[in-house]
């Protein structure tokens, strides 16, 4: 590692003049550093604000003043920082000063003779006769060329010559790796293996530097230059690799202060013409004082790209250019002051150097193979890497009597050896494994007996799903059987369907599917669309879903509520809406006909219109008048034709309109009252499992039941009984004072056993309890409790049936 502050050197560029007197002087006696005292001219002098001092003094590595040779200056500044590059450090050498002081004279030269060749061209050179003299190493040189403006990044070695602005290049951008490393992204890398090559990529940069640059941006004096020599360097045979980059840079113009007023007054707020320049100060600024941790590098792109040459791993130069006349004095003074600061900076270059990862490889095999050895001698034994097979069964046997003992302070001793406790932990991972799909096919085995207290699991779901469809299937049989017998009785019954839907499939929709004359026609909120079946569908959904209504009813069910809907005093009204619905649609039918046949007749007659319009425009042009003289009477006829077709085609529109609405709601009603109707076969339906339950044997006795709540009295019978119901004392109605028993097994087995029956159980007197008489029932042999369906499915056919026999006189 070199420990280094960064060198800063002063050019002072030739006056055009004679040089002028006391402005300046080179102090080179000293032994040590060399000082530049810059003597203030009088009238200079009497603006300066705070101070009357008349000269200032700045010390430097090195002066070089007006006469000094392009040749020097590469000696004295560049050569130095080229051996440290070949030697696998980092080098950056930048120029910095006014516009016109020549730091690109300095880094680039003169364009007119070639002994004015600067810094980069020497430097290229130097290190390629050097790389040539060198045989004992491998080298690669790349070239990359950045120019930044603005703050933006741009690569100068764009080889298509076709860049006439700077944005026609490339655009550069930062990244930074998470450890902080900075990658430039679009930038290229030119490898040239002569000098010859590197001056071509040189020349090529400067090219398109120069064709980029418009009065406008005035590129040079305000973008900043960084010619990169990327070294690689390796001796042959050796996996190290060497990388040094060599920065050579042109920096903007420094010019910051404005200069205005009269006198030479100075305006005392800098003024930064380049914000990455004040950036640049900022880093430089923090870098030279001391217990500064946040040096700002990424404020700018310059100070990003540059971030290792300030402060980081590089070998550092710094060019101050002054251009010591006496309009420039101020500017020099600033750009010494700046270089004062500068020269505080310490950098700490390293060799830059990458392992080849095939030596990497050799070198760790080689450690392994030692610390395995070192592993022998301490535990006396060889160490291979898989575990033997008698070790194995071993293991597994200490782990086998480890899990068996009972002893929870027991431990399981593998010694000091990875092998073995890895093995251990995959032995017992195996076992738990096996362990989890053992236990899980016996726990599903176990839930099988559980009763069911416990939530009902997905299979248990399943089988009683199972009996349902079982049942429903006995059911389907038995409706069969009552089906043949209601035939004998056909004559006096027959159930109509209420059903809308029914309706619906019957009639085709009559309403238009849309406005033949578009929005136009109609006002806006004009509905074109027919009640659909997907919107009664909806609603029919809603419905269902507010009402809690059974979307699937068993058949036994379904014949009860046919019967239930017959004799339901609402059936009347229902009958009657659906009569009016039934109507309106044929209505609202031949309506929309007639809207369609309007529309076709509308389309017919424009298109009558059109084709008249171009006879009669034909016509025109070959009698060459281009207006006809008289109106085509024809054409005035089909227009108002048109017309009254439209007015028609709207009225019924609007018709038509007001007769959907009229559907709609009668629809709804019938929604409404079929709804009610379900509700209150629900509770009939529920009242009657019950009371049968309590009744039984049911079977036989039925007469005391009421088929249907229709009358205002039975209506309060039901209430009644809903009101004993509540009070948990079961006395049927009208049987007077009759306490419930239960004698028939059978009917206590496959009936429900409702919340209220147990309710009943406990506050009836000891005469009526039934635990002495019937056994417990195990919960698994009823598959449903609370819902009455498939058992009282069957007592509703035989209800129904009764209700049939009855009106049919059969009995
Ligand atoms: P900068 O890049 O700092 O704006 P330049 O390098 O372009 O300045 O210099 C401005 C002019 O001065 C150029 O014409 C250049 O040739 C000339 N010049 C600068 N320094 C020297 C020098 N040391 N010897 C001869 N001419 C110089
Ligand atoms: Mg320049």
């Amino acid at each position: 590692m070199v420990k280094q502050t960064i060198q800063i050197f002063a050019r002072v560029k030739p006056t055009v003049r004679k040089q002028q007197q006391g402005i300046y002087s080179v102090d080179e006696d000293e032994k040590l550093t060399p000082s530049l005292e810059i003597i203030l001219p009088r009238d200079l002098a009497d603006g300066f604000v705070n101070n009357k001092r008349e000269s200032y003094r700045f010390k430097f590595q090195r002066i070089f003043d007006q006469d000094a040779k392009q040749e020097t200056i590469f000696e004295n500044i560049a050569k130095p920082v080229a051996e440290s590059v070949l030697a696998g450090y980092n080098g950056t050498i930048f120029a910095y000063g006014q516009t016109g002081s020549g730091k690109t004279f300095t880094i680039t030269g003169g364009a007119e003779r070639y002994s004015d060749r600067g810094i980069i061209p020497r430097t290229l050179s130097y290190i390629f006769e050097q790389l040539q003299k060198d045989s004992s190493k491998i080298y690669t040189t790349h070239i990359s060329y950045l120019e930044i403006y603005n703050e933006c990044g741009y690569d100068l070695l764009d080889p298509r010559h076709e860049a006439s602005s700077l944005e026609d290049l490339p655009k550069v951008t930062v990244l930074e790796d998470p450890d902080q490393n900075i990658h430039l992204k679009n930038l290229s890398l030119h490898q040239a293996t002569t000098e010859e090559e590197a001056l071509n990529l040189l020349f090529l940069g400067d090219t398109n530097r120069m064709i980029a640059e418009t009065p406008m941006n005035q590129a040079s004096t305000r973008s900043h230059c960084i010619f990169t020599i990327h070294l690689s360097s390796k001796e042959p045979g050796s996996a190290t690799v060497r990388h040094a980059k060599l920065h050579l840079v042109d920096l903007a113009g420094s010019e910051r202060v404005a200069k205005t007023g009269v006198g030479g007054q100075l305006l005392t707020e800098a003024k930064y013409i380049n914000l990455s320049l004040h950036y640049l100060e900022q880093v430089i600024i923090a870098l030279s004082e001391k217990h500064r941790s946040h040096i700002p590098y990424r404020n700018s792109m310059m100070t990003s790209v540059l971030r290792d040459s300030l402060g980081g791993n590089c070998m550092t130069t710094m060019i101050a250019t002054l251009s010591l006349e006496k309009r420039n004095i101020d500017e020099s003074i600033s750009t010494c002051r700046f270089a004062q600061r500068v020269a505080l900076i310490k950098n700490e270059a390293v060799l830059n150097e990458e392992i080849d990862p095939r030596l990497m490889i050799i070198r760790l095999q080689k450690e392994i193979q030692e610390l395995k050895d070192e592993l022998a001698i301490v535990t006396g034994e060889q160490r291979t890497e898989e575990l033997t097979e008698a070790e194995f069964l071993q293991l597994e046997k200490r782990i086998t009597s480890f899990l068996e003992d009972q002893d929870p302070e027991s431990k399981l001793e593998v010694g000091a050896d990875m092998r073995k406790i890895h093995h251990c932990f995959h032995y017992l991972k195996k076992l738990l494994n096996d362990k989890k799909i053992h236990g899980t096919s016996i726990a599903s085995s176990e839930i099988k007996d559980q009763n069911s207290q416990e939530p009902l699991k997905e299979e248990e779901y399943k089988k009683l799903r199972d009996i349902l469809q079982q049942r429903d299937n006995e059911i389907n049989i038995l409706v069969n059987m009552l089906k043949k017998e209601k035939k004998k009785a056909q004559d006096a019954l027959h159930f109509s369907s209420m059903d809308r839907s029914e309706l619906r499939c019957s009639q085709s929709s009559p309403f238009p599917p849309g406005n033949p004359e578009g929005p136009r026609m109609l006002p806006p909120s004009a509905p074109t669309q027919a009640p659909d079946s997907s919107t009664s569908q909806y609603r029919s959904s809603l419905l269902h879903g507010k009402t809690g209504m059974r979307e699937e009813m068993s058949l036994g069910r379904q014949e009860a509520f046919e019967i239930f809907k017959r004799d339901h005093a609402d059936s009347v009204t229902i009958e009657d809406n659906k009569q009016i619905l039934k109507q309106r649609f044929s209505e609202a039918k031949a309506l929309g006909e007639s809207i369609n046949e309007a529309r076709s007749k509308i389309g017919r007659l424009k298109e009558e219109i059109t084709q008249r319009h171009v006879q009669q425009v034909a016509l025109g042009i070959s009698e060459n008048t281009a207006v006809p003289s008289t109106p085509d009477l024809l054409e005035e006829k089909l227009r108002s034709q048109l017309e009254e077709e439209k007015r028609r085609y709207k009225a019924m529109f609007t018709h038509l309109k007001a007769l959907k609405v009229e559907i709609e709601h009668l629809q709804l009603l019938m929604d409404k009252a079929k709804v009610k109707l379900q509700k209150e076969f629900e509770a009939w339906w529920a009242e009657e499992a019950t009371s049968l339950q309590v009744n039984s044997p049911a079977v036989n006795s039925l007469n005391h039941m009421k088929p249907f709540p229709q009358t205002p009295e039975s209506q309060h019978e039901r209430s009644q009984l809903l009101s004993n119901k509540s009070s948990g004392d079961w006395k049927v109605p009208d049987q007077g004072p009759q306490v419930v028993s239960c004698s028939d097994v059978y009917a206590r087995k496959i009936l429900p056993s409702p919340g209220p029956l147990l309710h009943s159980q406990e506050q009836s007197s000891p005469s009526t309890l039934l635990e002495d008489r019937i056994p417990e029932r195990p919960v698994s042999s009823v598959p449903l409790t609370g819902d009455s369906r498939t058992d009282s499915d069957i007592l509703a056919f035989i209800k129904a049936r009764q209700s049939i026999l009855q009106r049919t006189g059969f009995q």
